[in-house]
């Protein structure tokens, strides 16, 4: 072994020399972070042929001691001690990553570097090193290091005293933090589990990372056995006793897109038929839903974020909402998305972590710490995000979807943990009616448990029904059992006829999956900008919606709509890999648009679109009734001393045009959201504020 602090000295000394300095300039300052950073690749790996490179890598706990006592030897230009400071390596060769999956007992002692998603992190504590115990016979002090979870007490006393007291103002203790990190969703196929290791960041590194972070952890792989005290087990946990920390950049940078690849990109994009070969890419064994399968087209490949001047900022993701009747085919279009999106992660409503669909600040079962655990929506940062049974998700998760879906972000303040999370993810969910059975008369907001505010926070919401339409349904069960008739015979591998073989090619993706993943991540780096022409059709689009609306009505369509149009009409352009927003793209756009809007802001009494029966779940007529009957309760009142009488005022109403039981209907309404009250029976009061 050639390694020993003389020769950590020598190394630091040659090509460290100015971190040195800086390093001990901050320690003079009184600076806390007493780390300096060693390039492994580029410094160590040249420094003696590599092998102190190799040394550190197999035997780590030696050569970082003498490492650590290198650098106290270490000389600087201000003569300060660097007693104390820590060495951190990073940047380890790619050949040194060793998957969370592939973690074996060889690895058990050894350096390496693990990558991963930062899913958990615990509050920041104080962990003791050495700790300092009085004797109580003699009161005098003694010292005892400290490397498990539990205490470690002195045997005996000098005195010969057997029992001690803890003293922790004498003791020295350590910044600690537990983080876990688990496996890249986008490494994970067809449904595997993700795996997840612990790690130890202690000092300066401890609370600098947050959940939802893509982090390379290098340090040392430790075995810890199961169970506690004198019950431990024989199988054994491994963990990571972090040395460094790297944060990776989270864009698509991990698909490898080669020269042939492009080329391969460059001609599809080019295609005539692209935007059906895209369609008929996601989920070809669904039949039919062109709209809504473009619609998710247009999902993957994404608008473009923006950040105003005044510092505002534009998601470019889209959120698309699937609503309706159960079997039609919504969570299988989900999952498959699920397999060809580039990242996604997939969970339903109800989740099956308790950090959910957002996060959740927790106390840890085992020591009480306060753990931050990140949900779906931040593991699924810069990618989309796939929740089925939505309408199911846990009451904190309602509230905290808001913020999520339009600032894109996941603020938590709780105990000790206050923090923002990253979020920016596309959000494709899908609920089922409250009722069963989606009724299309009545508001969506009335039939799925989700608040007519989240719903305004999606740019596309489809209704998706099952009406029996003998053409449809013909077509359908073809199209299912020529589905199980093809997995049969693919299973047996017998002789494909003609007819099968094309009905093969209808069901096989138009592109092939793994190059449509990076066609994506390809033209995500393309930001389109509106032409003069795009612009002045998403113009007369938004205003012919808006001049459809009469007098006093509310407004159908709103800037909400306007931000959703150009998101989608950039999508649009991604897909041709073209910088430029054509008058097609906006056509194509507004087409989707009012799919949308024509299933569910179509107020179903007077066949007028009104953007208000989708979202908030009253129509104009609706609140033109209940406005009316304020009126009458009001007049009534004055000349009334119990209130409006209740016969009296359905008797009004109906000569308005109000038929009775919808009166009593708004009446019950009223009182149950407090604007109006009851006195004494079968009398009514408007609740004036105050
Ligand atoms: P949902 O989530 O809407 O309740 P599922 O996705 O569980 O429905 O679908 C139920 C079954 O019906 C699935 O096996 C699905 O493949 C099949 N199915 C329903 N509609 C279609 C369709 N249009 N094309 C192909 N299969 C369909
Ligand atoms: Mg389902």
């Amino acid at each position: 072994m050639i390694s020993c602090p003389e020769i950590w000295t020598e190394f630091f000394e040659k090509y460290y020399s100015e971190e040195l300095n800086k390093l001990a300039f901050r320690i003079m300052e009184g600076g806390d972070k007493r780390s300096i950073y060693i390039n492994f690749t580029r410094d160590l790996l040249v420094f003696q042929e590599g092998r102190l490179g190799e040394e550190l890598l197999e035997h780590p706990d030696v050569v970082l001691t003498h490492a650590e006592q290198g650098l106290a030897r270490s000389t600087n230009i201000y003569g300060v001690s660097l007693d104390g400071c820590k060495p951190r390596i990073f940047s380890l060769p790619a050949t040194k990553k060793v998957l969370i999956r592939n973690l074996r007992s060889i690895h058990i002692s050894k350096f390496v570097a693990i990558e991963g998603i930062v899913r958990k992190v615990t509050e920041v504590r104080p962990r003791v090193v050495s700790a300092a115990f009085k004797c109580l016979e003699c009161g005098s002090l003694s010292y005892v290091s400290q490397d498990e979870s539990l205490l470690r007490y002195p045997n005996q006393c000098a005195c010969g005293g057997k029992r001690f007291v803890f003293m922790p103002e004498n003791s020295i203790s350590v910044d600690s933090q537990r983080v876990r990190i688990q496996e890249y969703p986008e490494n994970l196929r067809g449904g595997e589990q993700p795996q997840s290791i612990d790690v130890i960041l202690e000092a300066d590194i401890a609370g600098t990372v947050n959940p939802g972070d893509r982090i390379i952890v290098n340090g040392i792989v430790r075995a810890r056995p199961r169970g506690i005290q004198q019950r431990k087990l024989t199988h054994l946990d491994l963990f990571v006793e972090g040395n460094s920390i790297e944060i990776v950049q989270q864009e698509y940078e991990e698909f490898e897109i080669t020269e042939k690849d492009k080329e391969k990109i460059l001609a599809l994009a080019r295609s005539d038929d692209i935007y059906e070969r895209v369609v008929g890419t996601i989920a070809p064994s669904i039949y039919g839903y062109e709209d809504v399968k473009l619609a998710i087209a247009l999902q993957l490949f994404g608008g473009v974020p923006k950040k105003l001047p005044d510092g505002t900022e534009i998601r470019g993701d889209i959120h698309i909402l699937l609503v309706g009747d159960p079997g039609v085919a919504k969570s299988q279009l989900l999952k498959y998305v699920h397999r060809i999106a580039p990242r996604s992660i997939y969970t339903t409503g109800k989740g099956t972590t308790t950090a959910g669909l957002t996060a959740a600040a927790v106390r840890d079962e085992i020591d009480g710490r306060w753990t931050l655990e990140a949900g779906a929506l931040v593991l699924a940062d810069k990618g989309i995000a796939l929740v089925d049974e939505i309408d199911k998700m846990r009451k904190e998760d309602r509230s905290a979807l808001h913020e999520a879906l339009e600032q894109q972000t996941i603020s938590v303040a709780k105990a000790g943990i206050n923090a923002i999370l990253k979020a920016r993810c596309a959000l494709l969910a899908a609920a089922n009616p409250k009722y069963g059975r989606f009724d299309r008369y009545s508001p969506i907001a009335e039939q799925i448990e989700l608040s007519p505010t989240l719903l305004s926070r999606f740019d596309l919401i489809f209704v998706m029904t099952d009406e029996p339409n003998v053409e449809r349904d013909r077509k359908l069960a073809e199209h299912i059992l020529s589905i199980h008739q093809l997995g049969e015979i693919i299973e047996k591998s017998s002789s494909i006829t003609e007819d099968l073989r094309q009905k093969v090619e209808k069901i096989e993706p138009a592109i092939d999956p793994d190059l449509f993943r990076k066609y994506i991540a390809y033209a995500k780096n393309i930001n389109p900008v509106l032409s003069e022409e795009a612009k002045k059709k998403i113009g007369e689009y938004y205003i012919s919606l808006r001049s459809k609306a009469k007098e006093n009505s509310p407004v159908p369509i709103t800037a909400r709509q306007l931000e959703s149009l150009v998101r989608l009409a950039e999508a649009s352009a991604r897909i041709r890999l073209s910088e430029i927003i054509t008058a097609e793209d906006v056509e194509r756009v507004t087409r989707i648009m009012e799919k949308s809007l024509a299933q569910i802001a179509v107020d179903p009494e007077t066949g007028e679109l009104d953007i208000d029966f989708a979202f908030a779940g009253t129509s104009k007529r609706q609140r033109d009734r209940i406005w009316t009957i304020k009126k009458i309760i009001e007049e009534l009142e004055e000349t009334n001393q119990h209130g409006a009488p209740e016969e009296e005022i359905i008797k009004r109403a109906e000569s308005e045009g109000i038929e009775e039981s919808k009166a009593r209907e708004i009446l019950s309404k009223l009182k149950i959201n407090g604007e109006i009250f009851s006195p004494k029976l079968g009398f009514y009061k408007i609740v004036r504020k105050r």
